[in-house]
């Protein structure tokens, strides 16, 4: 730790016009169009289950009770598409508006009665199953506990470029299938290194310390492929993306060039791949890193007392996402602080959070921009050693 550096408090900007207030109806508006697309995007899942659901995820839940979910999504957003007009200020109507559109277009699609059939076996498909919930998860969850418990108050849920992270939301479930069948593939060459003797051995021990031992695993891989990411010159415009992210919510995680996010999971794959535990561990496991990886990025203040000595936590991974100097190239890890300790990474000065979030040198912010960037950077050789650039 840099004892002598002065740690700042973050003064974050205020977007007044940003704000969400009650009676205005913007709120309406909003979850109106957004329910609206989510009805929209679920029938056509029933509609094409082929195409457009997830074959690991089908098995998880029961299509039917979710069409009573999908019957409340579509009332609600016409419902609060009306209260729009009721409202009666004009402005977000269009929202309104837009939101009842797309409910009556689920509707006349066959809306929450399109019957759920069995479906054909397909490795490859687009997971709007898995967007939809995993969407309403992280609103209901995530969303709630920034609101209920913000580190920054004054953060607006519509805070700049939250468009651009919701399209890398969009896209990192979509292609989910896609990054399983190469991540699959990838782990696939390590077949050599199976081991059915330690693979048994780990099967006989108990489901909680099968899924400790995954934790430390898929942690220690996932410590070394990052700061692989940071420390070499050529791979850094490639995960500096991730660090283009300015304020930190539960959508900022998401943002991720591609290759990092195919690689990332590809390179995990491995340990689970050899390790060969039980599935139910296996599953734990995901539902885990997948917890975490959004918690860890979430404008919340939620204490977590001893644990934060132990567990990769918001305060610890927003001290990864800092530009000042004593944050940079510290706190790799993704699910336990144990390898920063060990590698001489850790940063977690007392109850400091950091002033600044995001590179020194500032990225395209569009997507596409931020997709072209590490070519573009390396076309102009600007790839430079230290990591926050
Ligand atoms: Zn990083
Ligand atoms: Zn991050």
């Amino acid at each position: 730790m840099d004892t002598d550096y002065e740690y700042k408090e973050r003064v974050p900007e205020r977007f007044v016009e940003r704000e969400l207030r009650l009676g205005e109806g913007r709120i309406s508006g909003i979850s109106s169009i957004t329910l609206g697309i989510l009805s929209l995007l679920a029938v056509l899942a029933y509609l094409y289950p082929s195409y457009l659901t997830t074959a690991e995820l089908r098995q998880v839940y029961d299509g039917e009770q979710l069409q009573i979910l999908l019957k409340y999504g579509i009332y609600f957003s016409i419902l609060l598409g009306s209260l729009t007009f009721i409202l009666n200020r004009g402005l977000y109507r269009h929202l309104g508006s837009f939101g009842i559109g797309f409910s009556l277009i689920a509707l006349a699609l066959g809306g929450y009665r399109v019957p759920v059939d069995s479906v054909e076996p397909r490795e490859l498909s687009l997971s709007v199953d898995w967007l939809i919930l995993a969407f309403l998860g992280s609103v209901v969850i995530f969303l709630t506990l920034e609101k209920l418990l913000p580190k920054y108050k004054e953060q607006v849920i519509m805070r700049p470029e939250w468009d651009v992270d919701l399209f890398y939301f969009c896209f990192n479930h979509l292609a989910i299938s896609a990054i399983l069948i190469f991540s699959n593939y990838h782990a696939s060459h390590f077949h050599w290194a199976v081991s059915d003797d330690i693979q048994n051995a780990i099967q006989s021990i108990p489901v909680w310390l099968q899924v400790v031992l995954i934790i430390l695993c898929a942690d220690f891989v996932l410590y070394w492929e990052h700061r692989a990411y940071h420390e070499i010159k050529l791979l850094w415009p490639v995960h500096a993306v991730h660090h283009s992210v300015e304020h930190l919510d539960w959508l900022a995680g998401s943002r991720g060039h591609f290759v990092q996010v195919f690689s990332e999971r590809a390179m995990v794959m491995i340990p689970l791949y050899l390790l060969g535990a039980d599935q139910t561990a296996l599953n734990a496991y995901v539902v885990f890193a997948a917890l975490q990886a959004v918690l860890i990025h979430c404008n919340t203040r939620l204490p977590f007392g001893p644990l934060k000595y132990v567990f990769v936590t918001p305060q610890f991974h927003h001290w990864h996402h800092g530009s000042e100097k004593p944050a940079i190239d510290t706190n790799y890890s993704a699910h336990t602080v144990i390898f920063d300790r060990l590698f001489g990474t850790y940063h977690l000065p007392g109850e400091h959070w950091p002033a600044e979030y995001g590179t020194t040198k500032r990225l395209p912010r569009s997507v596409v921009g931020q997709t072209l960037y590490p070519v573009v950077a390396h076309l102009k050789k600007q790839g430079s050693g230290s990591s926050k650039e």
